[in-house]
């Protein structure tokens, strides 16, 4: 394998960072285009910038985010976070004792990583289900875990989410939520509710995710297990800072739902072009998407799946100055290849002009995949 573990993951990550500062340096901010869907942002204007001092900073600036954070969410309480895993490792302490169950449904595995890492931290039992008709709540369990859109963006069902919070609460265990991007899609894309409006105890969103904000975790909820999870969180120091909750706040009223409505119909005819060479890839709500099986399954080499994912992430990053997750990701997330048409590089992109970006990376991937050699130098160097 080329891409073995945490610290190759971060190795590549750290190549494409170098890569980006390269192209924006040299050919500039335009040459690079975004589609990761995490374009996040930081939007603030120099008055406000003036303002950002340790406790001046969070006192103007949290206050406003309780009304602009609980109309975008719901619940009683807002709370910022670092990173949505943040939020989660925060509850999973604050709220799951030892040897008790953490129980997590989902549309569609895989979890994301922070959630059976956090069960680990407090040696909690962390069951899974994506299958709606085996999840079930065993005794002992302290927290019920859903998430409402995947990493992948598979979007839950309303009907079973209500039923697995119903369930919860018939057996008085709280329910939180990881709407990471669900906040945004179920809500816009599928007229579903907030998580908070449908009974979710905690729920926490990541504010650079369909959205034009900063990284950062965005907890929302009843006020008595925000102050809990506040109060873990602080003494882990995984609370959001001042300049981040600045940005959340702006990033929060400056979002418009239109871009992702209008990617919803775009993304139809992004797939229908690529079908026409391709028969891998598969429409997300707002784009399309490459999972690593189904690109090995149209390669002919020995290449294991994720590092195929991370070759044509990287190939696409060098040579197109195009960004998808799998280049910059952090360990642990998922090596599929999403090409997001709601962020505003994607806006800027003709349709055919990224076909023929994506043309001419495969090209160059069905050559480099000969010599792995040169496969290694694509991701590390
Ligand atoms: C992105 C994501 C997370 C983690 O968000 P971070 O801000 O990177 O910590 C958690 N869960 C899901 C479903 C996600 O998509």
């Amino acid at each position: 394998m080329i891409v073995n573990n945490s610290l190759d993951e971060v190795k590549k990550r750290e190549n494409a960072l170098s890569v980006i500062k390269g192209i924006v340096e040299n050919k500039g901010r335009d040459h690079l285009f975004d589609l990761t869907g995490l374009a996040g942002g930081f939007i603030a204007s120099k008055d406000e910038l003036s303002l950002l001092e340790t406790y001046i900073g969070p006192a103007v600036f949290e206050e406003d985010l309780q009304k602009v954070g609980i109309e975008h969410m719901g619940g009683e309480k807002i709370f910022p976070l670092n990173r949505t895993s943040s939020g989660i490792l925060a509850t999973i302490l604050a709220l799951v004792e030892e040897d008790s169950y953490v129980v997590h449904y989902l549309p569609k595995l895989p979890a994301h990583p922070s959630i059976p890492r956090s069960c680990n931290l407090v040696n909690a039992n962390y069951l899974e289900f994506d299958d709606f008709e085996e999840f079930y709540i065993p005794e002992n369990t302290s927290l019920v875990v859903v998430t409402g859109s995947t990493m992948d963006l598979q979007v839950i069902d309303e009907e079973k989410f209500k039923k697995v919070i119903d369930a919860a609460h018939s057996q008085n265990i709280p329910v939180l939520v990881d709407d990471a991007s669900g906040a945004r899609l179920r809500t816009v894309i599928f007229n579903q509710k907030k998580a908070c409006d449908l009974g979710a105890d905690i729920a926490i969103t990541s504010t650079d995710k369909l959205m034009p904000g900063p990284r950062g975790g965005l907890m929302a909820g009843r006020e008595e297990l925000v102050n809990k999870i506040k109060a873990k969180a602080n003494q882990f120091g995984l609370e959001a800072q001042p300049p981040s909750v600045l940005a959340m706040l702006n990033g929060l009223k400056a979002f418009n739902g239109d871009a992702l409505i209008d990617s919803f119909s775009r993304k139809d005819e992004l797939y229908d072009l690529l079908s026409k060479d391709y028969d891998i890839f598969e429409k997300t709500p707002n784009g399309v998407m490459l999972s690593p099986e189904k690109l090995a399954s149209y390669l002919d080499t020995d290449l294991c799946d994720s590092d195929l994912s991370f070759i044509l992430s990287m190939i696409l990053l060098k040579e197109e100055g195009i960004i998808t997750i799998p280049a910059v990701s952090m360990p642990g997330a998922s090596a599929t290849i999403r090409f997001d048409l709601s962020t505003q590089d994607a806006v800027k992109l003709e349709l055919n002009q990224l076909i023929n970006k994506i043309n001419s990376s495969f090209d160059m991937l069905k050559e480099v995949i000969k010599n792995k050699e040169k496969c290694k130098e694509i991701v590390f160097n």
